[in-house]
């Protein structure tokens, strides 16, 4: 079992699959509990249910993809 994210090997106990692209990324599920956060997890309001994204998902992690910082580029 891999991360998606950072590619690294995720122990079940100490991952989730993401509920957009279906891949494993590392989420700790306890805190003070060993291990990183590659994810992110919320309760869906609408249907009171657990969703999981990983952070390439999120755009908001290292390798994220889709989202490029704006960059200058003269004129
Ligand atoms: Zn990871
Ligand atoms: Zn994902």
């Amino acid at each position: 079992m891999t991360c998606t994210v950072c590619g690294e090997p995720a122990n079940e106990d100490a991952s989730q699959l993401c509920n957009n692209c279906e891949g494993r990324f590392h989420l700790r599920m306890r805190d003070g509990a060993g291990g990183k956060d590659c994810g992110d997890v919320w309760i869906n309001e609408q249907y009171m249910s657990l969703e999981f994204a990983c952070f390439t998902c999120l755009g908001t992690g290292p390798g994220s993809a889709g989202v490029e910082p704006p960059v200058g580029k003269g004129h």
